[in-house]
């Protein structure tokens, strides 16, 4: 089969990718990666069973994780580490057989491959149109593993912080499992809401680990011009990354700049301390093409998302990858240090050669409204709200994207009354966080909580504000949610506010287009959900003209 990829807002027609991804990932990629998550349902079958008896099983569940996080989009395009990752699924899974007695037949803990034209032959059978044959089925068991999906990512940058709950694990390999079986509408509605409750879980189980390693992040100044060292740009959302980066370059006239998604740690006491976290470079993932090419100095991806580099690139030997990422052009960051830190010594010797960035904007932006800063505040946000200052409060959170079509978030946000703020997360902010639209008795009108994964910050202050103010429904509120989607963490940070109860929740700049015309009926029906669609329409929708 040719390749069928329909899990992130670019998808070609809205409806599928084909031929190529429209992000670049090309058939083969595709299909592999659609193996890997086959070989994760592989070592989940098994697993469910150990646990049965009792055995452990911590390895192969984060195992599953991080091949998961592989498959989101423009994680990886390197289908040399998915053949890998995939070798290393069968591995574990055959080893956790033998110590089980596993008896169950089925081909995903049985089907073995060793040379790559096998597993690219194999890889052809497997697709999510496999799923299911009725289209509606399919439809939810693609929503609910997109959203598996975006909780791996979070789960994978918890553990890595040490914060784990055993809970998560066996709700991704439980689902893993159930969306080979037959179903029926209504379990795979259940089972779509159940994922938002993990969402829930898991935004909360990594902000407590963010917080507990890097301290609750406070409103801080980020300088978005460039000094005279060296830099290295990192990108991504692995905290414990950046942290190491920071250890390992300290007092070697190097300076640290942030890339997209990586904005937030300056926020973070413990990360800012470092002098030499001199500042953001850039705007959101999908800029990096030009963005690149000028910052002169080494890149690190901790995480999505990957532009695959163009012919004219220059700066290819300048790039590295850790973690689920990959890209064939790119050297793979892999070893560590005796202490265990991942070792950066290849990049630092690299920076001291380079040249400093070059200047491409100059100024600061304000950023470290996560929940705690925003609820150290909550009486003078209530007094303005109370006294009609802050009329509505106009969550703005999620992904950017390269397409025109985003515009709408710069003109929605210029647009705004002055009397609302604007709550964001994400690189959705990248829009309009340089748009210098004043405050509000003090309060700034964007409010920048931090990575895609903050956007439960929201969540958090909207169940406060609800308690505070003693109403009995969170849709009673001032407050609308407006939220731009791309891939899979956004998927799930959108199934957690419904999860949560938000009804009339506006995402765009398209619906998500794996949903069938009668599931997505069933979701606008039961949740309110609205696709955006222009800036005047939406005004007036919202009620905010
Ligand atoms: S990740 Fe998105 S753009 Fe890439 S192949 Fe899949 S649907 Fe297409
Ligand atoms: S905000 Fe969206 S596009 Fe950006 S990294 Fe998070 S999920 Fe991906």
């Amino acid at each position: 089969m040719s390749m069928f990829c329909n899990q992130c807002q670019e998808t070609a027609k809205n409806t599928g990718c084909t031929i190529n991804g429209v992000c670049g990932k090309k058939e083969a990629t595709a299909n592999l990666q659609d193996l890997l998550v086959y070989a994760c349902q592989g070592i989940a079958a098994v697993a469910i069973e150990a646990r049965k008896k009792r055995i452990n099983t911590n390895a192969e569940s984060k195992y599953i994780v991080n091949c998961l996080f592989m498959t989101i989009t423009n994680a990886n395009f390197d289908d040399r580490s998915i053949i890998d990752a995939i070798k290393a699924c069968n591995g574990l899974r055959d080893a956790l057989k033998i110590k089980v007695s596993y008896k169950g037949t089925e081909d995903m803990v049985g089907w073995s491959a060793t040379s790559d034209a096998e597993f690219h032959e194999k890889s052809t059978h497997v697709s999510t149109l496999n799923f299911d044959t009725n289209e509606d089925i399919r439809s939810l068991k693609q929503y609910v593993l997109f959203g598996l999906k975006g909780i791996a990512a979070y789960a994978e940058h918890a553990f890595n912080l040490g914060f784990e709950e055993q809970d998560i694990y066996d709700f991704i390999e439980e689902v893993l499992l159930k969306i080979t079986k037959p179903s029926d509408l209504s379990s795979m509605l259940n089972l779509v809401l159940q994922t938002g409750e993990h969402g829930v879980q898991v935004m909360a189980l990594l902000d407590k680990a963010n917080t507990s390693a890097f301290g609750n992040p406070e409103i801080s100044s980020v300088n978005i011009g460039v000094g005279k060292n060296p830099g290295i740009l990192i990108s991504g959302h692995d905290l414990k990354d950046i942290e190491q980066l920071l250890i390992q370059t300290e007092g070697k006239d190097i300076d640290i700049y942030t890339h997209s998604e990586m904005l937030p740690s300056h926020a973070y006491p413990k990360l800012k301390k470092y002098k030499h976290l001199v500042g953001n470079y850039g705007n959101a993932w999908h800029r990096q093409l030009e963005e690149f090419e000028t910052f002169n100095g080494p890149i690190l991806f901790t995480t999505n998302c990957l532009v695959p580099p163009r012919k004219t690139t220059t700066y290819n030997d300048r790039v590295f990858t850790t973690g689920a990422t990959g890209m064939p052009e790119w050297k793979v960051l892999d070893k560590k240090l005796p202490n265990g830190h991942k070792d950066y010594s290849e990049i630092i010797e690299l920076a001291k050669k380079c040249k400093p960035p070059q200047e491409i904007e100059k100024g600061e932006i304000t950023i470290g409204f996560a929940h705690n800063q925003v609820l150290s505040l909550a009486d003078k946000i209530l007094e303005a709200v109370n006294s009609g200052a802050i009329k509505k409060i106009v969550v703005m959170s999620g992904c950017d994207a390269r397409q025109k079509a985003r515009e709408y978030y710069t003109e929605f946000a210029k647009q705004l009354p002055k009397d609302t703020v604007i709550l964001t997360s994400g690189c959705a902010k990248y829009r309009y966080n340089k748009l210098n639209l004043g405050n509000i008795n003090g309060i700034p009108r964007v409010l920048d909580a931090g990575q895609c994964n903050d956007s439960y910050s929201w969540a958090f202050v909207a169940l406060k504000l609800k308690e505070v103010l003693g109403l009995d429904d969170i849709n009673k509120l001032p407050i609308i949610f407006n939220i731009a989607w791309y891939e899979q963490k956004a998927i799930i940070v959108h199934l957690a506010l419904l999860y949560l109860g938000i009804k009339n929740t506006h995402i765009g700049p398209t619906l998500p287009g794996f949903l069938t015309p009668n599931v997505l009926k069933i979701v606008q029906e039961k949740f309110g959900v609205k696709v955006s669609t222009t800036v005047e329409e939406d005004m007036k929708i919202f009620e905010l003209n």
